[in-house]
């Protein structure tokens, strides 16, 4: 039984697990394949979206097993969180883990999941499959996602 607001009562530490995992919007923006400039360290986003992730949920395929069959996978946890440059700044870890609020287009606010995709945060049907798209090809698919570049609070 989840006892809303709970995100602004308690500590991310504190979350049950029931919490803890209510907390993802599903937005799938972390599932996208991120690209590294050797150079300057700095990240980008792509429309390309790890294989196992479902298209039509944005939800992943094997979330039980996924770091062992994606080692490059990472789980979120209240202790690494904060220290994962590259989560969007829309996540809902990780704007909660800087002591904002949740938008109000994430679920818990909203009453249901369409208001993810409504408000342009959702990767649903803007994205292609990395089995689709071969490694040379990938820079072709650098994209800007919302907030990339910085978010109103
Ligand atoms: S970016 Fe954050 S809120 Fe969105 S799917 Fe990933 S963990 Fe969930
Ligand atoms: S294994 Fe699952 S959680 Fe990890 S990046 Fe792929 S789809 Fe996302």
């Amino acid at each position: 039984m989840i006892s809303k607001p709970f995100w602004k009562n308690k500590k991310l530490d504190e979350f049950s697990e029931e919490e803890w995992e209510a907390l993802c919007d599903g937005c799938g923006r972390c599932c996208l394949v991120k690209l590294e400039d050797f150079d300057t360290g700095e990240i980008e986003n792509t429309s390309v979206v790890c294989e196992f992730m479902d298209q039509g949920t944005c939800r992943c395929t094997t979330y039980e097993t996924r770091q062992l069959v994606v080692p490059t996978c990472i789980k979120v946890t209240p202790q690494n969180v904060a220290g994962i440059e590259w989560m969007p700044p829309t996540c809902a870890y990780r704007r909660v883990a800087e002591g904002k609020d949740l938008e109000w287009w994430h679920p818990l606010v909203a009453g249901e999941h369409e208001s993810i995709i409504t408000a342009g945060i959702s990767v649903k049907g803007r994205v292609i499959s990395e089995a689709e798209v071969s490694d040379d090809d990938l820079e072709d698919y650098v994209a800007e996602w919302p907030a990339d570049r910085g978010f109103s609070d």
